[in-house]
């Protein structure tokens, strides 16, 4: 029987992959880092105990964190990704022609040297497009200090465990605002909410002193446990969320790039939350 491997991210809870085969697995300068592959999602890579992505389900995940903010924008031309060292989130930038510049920020070159080794379907040679930028530092440390502007940021990265803690502060999304061109997006890996509840409050808290218009958007990630995972949204366009089913349908036949989740009709609704949630983001002061 082969063995098998569980996350570790919740204590009560776990979910547990049979592992074929490991291909790599050490501590990296800032994290411990395995991928293995499993018989059902293929190979996955997996930081601190937590999966990261799988080379079967990936792609609703990056597909809703990139085509959604940019077809939203409708202008979009410079691109920042904190985090994404697997490749899958510039993969999907890459595929509008109108973005001129993409620049990633990953603290960990390892991961990017193993996922491009390991994980090549992530990246398809994104990594090697000219308009790409790698850049490794922390993502925090970066938008403190550029004076580089760009139209949409997207923050991929861990959970706010470790090196990714930082990235859900205050702190980092009042620097990612002051990186906004004027019209500028700002979405973000947020947890799933049924199971991280705490992090849609916690971000709805920082949010909202900020931006003109911050919400939330859905997507289902299978290796993403316990139901929907939350994304947030942030913009001082509050146009940017309101916008038809036909116009981003418009915007999406002009791109005219090929996608496997992601709809003009998903995107729309992905925006509409579950009660529930709605109820924790109202908790924090703001009639949604
Ligand atoms: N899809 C995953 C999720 O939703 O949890 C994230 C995948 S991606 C592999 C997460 C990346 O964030 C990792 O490559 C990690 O090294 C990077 N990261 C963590 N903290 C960071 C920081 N402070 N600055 C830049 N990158 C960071």
């Amino acid at each position: 029987m082969a063995n098998s491997w569980s996350e570790t991210l919740y204590d009560a809870y776990a979910q547990q992959f049979t592992v074929d085969k490991i291909y790599f697995e050490s501590k990296t300068d800032h994290q411990h880092l395995m991928i293995f592959h499993n018989a059902l999602f293929g190979r996955v890579m997996v930081l601190d105990g937590i999966v990261q992505t799988t080379e079967k389900d990936e792609f609703i995940y990056h597909e809703m964190l990139t085509h959604l903010p940019i077809l939203a924008h409708g202008n979009v031309k410079r691109v920042l990704i904190i985090g994404g060292g697997d490749g899958g989130m510039i993969r999907e930038v890459c595929k509008h022609q109108s973005v001129r510049h993409i620049t990633q920020v990953e603290i960990d070159q390892a991961v990017i040297d193993m996922a491009k080794q390991y994980l090549p379907n992530h990246s398809q040679g994104a990594y090697d497009d000219a308009r790409v930028n790698i850049v490794i530092n922390d993502g925090m440390a970066f938008v403190k200090e550029t004076n580089e502007r760009f139209d949409v940021i997207i923050s991929d990265s861990t959970d706010p465990i470790g090196p990714g803690e930082s990235l859900f502060s205050q702190n980092f999304y009042a620097c990612c605002q002051s990186c906004l061109n004027p019209g500028g997006v700002l979405v973000t890996q947020n947890g799933v909410a049924y199971m991280q509840q705490d992090e849609v409050s916690a971000t709805a808290t920082k949010l909202a002193p900020l931006f003109q218009d911050w919400h939330f958007f859905t997507a289902a990630v299978p290796t993403y446990v316990g139901g929907a995972m939350t994304f947030s949204w942030a913009t001082d366009d509050q146009a940017l969320r309101q916008q038809s089913v036909d116009l981003i349908q418009a915007r999406y036949q002009v791109a005219n790039i090929e996608t496997r989740y992601y709809t003009p009709e998903v995107h729309v609704a992905a925006f509409a939350l579950p009660k529930y949630v709605l109820q924790v983001i109202d908790q924090t002061g703001r009639k949604v």
